[in-house]
């Protein structure tokens, strides 16, 4: 067993984060204050060094690597771009794409394939998904969207909430879109949900936006659908199974949702470190104190378990697409669901125990870490699924029917 990194794998790495330190990590305060989202070089430069191309296939403009270390890549991009950018502006804007890009090459039609991914590739296309309503975000299995089949379409009717991505797309256009769960068969329960891309410019749908507290270089809005008609085969995997094709596609996105937390901590200790080592206080470097240097211990030991627990579940989750069946679901959403919880309170932690190391300078925008205590909560509150969720995951696929929250 080796768990290092291929040397491909690794040189990837390498020249990534040579470009990111250089390039994103000087503008990541600008993402976090601008009102006008991620700088367009700043995506080029991205996509010219293939971080958008990771989960998909050469022949579609993607990558040319080996499709079960797909994820793997995908998880180190993502952990790159979040140790430039610690507002986790440009992390989760990449992996909103990159995640739910890899989804579509999965599930998709060749139509839609053709027409999505080559630009995903290029960085010219934003992709995210499209589930919470005002009605619950962790409760999907209520939710109310109805998307009817009529003749060559879907007609959508409904509203959606708390979606990533709004201005992404209305800055991409046609076809930047999201991932969409909605009941084509209202009366059929579990078997009526159907998973569709619908691209934003469609008539017929209409957006709006929130204010929130962080993340500030990436939307958060909701969207209305009055009649839109979205051509079927946008339709990812089968009519009546899209609860399933939803729930792998959150495992691709948590594993890398993950990622970025490792990456923004990651980069939050270090900053600490090198802080502590030369503040003197009581004439000593404050990293001499060990109830300083056993807390960044502590913090160090976790993150050195969730690297591992995140390695083995991206590749795991390749693996299986290459090998159908090596692993349940139940097994692989496990090891997913303990990242996603794990991680961004381990993420917040780490952000707030620097903030109290820098003193007054930790609570000014001096330093980068303030910006990532406040990212990082939005996947504390829920995004990608609250960490109860995750919990509730673990408990019913561990323990068994009798500890399943999720239904009477
Ligand atoms: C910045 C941001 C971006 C987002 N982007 C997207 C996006 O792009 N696409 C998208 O579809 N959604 C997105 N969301 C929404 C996110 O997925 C939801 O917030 C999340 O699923 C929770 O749903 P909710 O907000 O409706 O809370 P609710 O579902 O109302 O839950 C409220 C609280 O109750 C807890 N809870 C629920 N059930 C249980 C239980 N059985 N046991 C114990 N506790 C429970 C939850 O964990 C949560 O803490 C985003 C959210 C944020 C904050």
């Amino acid at each position: 067993m080796d768990f290092r990194f291929t040397p491909e794998q690794d040189l990837y790495r390498q020249s990534i984060r040579q470009w990111l330190e250089a390039n994103l990590e000087p503008r990541a305060r600008g993402i976090d204050e601008a009102e006008d989202g991620i700088p367009t070089d700043i995506t080029e430069g991205m996509a010219s060094l293939g971080m958008f191309g990771v989960t998909i296939p050469e022949r579609l403009g993607g990558l040319d690597i080996p499709d079960e270390e797909r994820m793997v890549y995908a998880m180190i991009t993502i952990h790159e771009i979040a140790r430039a950018d610690m507002s986790m502006s440009t992390p989760v804007y990449t992996l909103l794409t990159i995640g739910w890009a890899y989804i579509i090459n999965k599930y998709g039609t060749e139509q839609l394939k053709e027409l999505v991914l080559p630009k995903v590739a290029e960085g010219r296309c934003f992709c995210g998904i499209n589930t919470t309503e005002p009605g619950g975000g962790s409760d999907l299995a209520n939710i109310t969207t109805i998307s009817l089949p009529e003749g060559d379409n879907y007609v959508f009717n409904g509203e959606k909430a708390y979606i990533s991505g709004p201005k992404e797309c209305a800055k991409w256009g046609y076809p930047s879109g999201h991932c969409t769960l909605s009941r084509t068969d209202p009366e059929a329960g579990y078997q009526g949900f159907s998973f569709i891309y619908v691209p934003r410019d469609i008539p017929g749908i209409s957006d709006h936006l929130y204010k929130d507290m962080g993340r500030m270089g990436l939307s958060t809005g909701g969207f209305i659908y009055k009649d839109a008609k979205v051509p079927k085969w946008c339709l990812l995997g089968e009519e009546g199974k899209g609860f399933y094709v939803n729930m792998d596609g959150f495992n691709a996105a948590r594993i890398i949702v993950a990622a970025a937390c490792l990456g923004g901590a990651e980069k939050a200790l270090e900053i600490s470190r090198d802080y502590c080592k030369q503040r003197v206080l009581f004439g000593k470097p404050i990293s001499k104190n060990q109830g300083i240097s056993f807390e960044m211990t502590n913090d160090w030991m976790q993150l050195d378990m969730l690297r591992l627990n995140l390695t083995r579940a991206a590749w795991m989750y390749g693996y299986n697409d290459a090998n159908p069946g090596t692993f349940s679901r139940g097994e692989l959403n496990k090891v997913v669901a303990t990242c996603k919880c794990l991680s961004p309170t381990l993420g917040h932690d780490i952000a707030r125990h620097g903030m109290i190391y820098h003193g007054g300078f930790g609570y000014t925008k001096d330093t980068p870490l303030e910006m990532m205590l406040r990212g990082i909560m939005s996947y504390e509150v829920g995004a990608e699924g609250g960490l109860n969720i995750m919990r509730g995951i673990i408990c019913r696929d561990e323990f068994g029917d009798e500890f399943n929250s999720f239904k009477d």
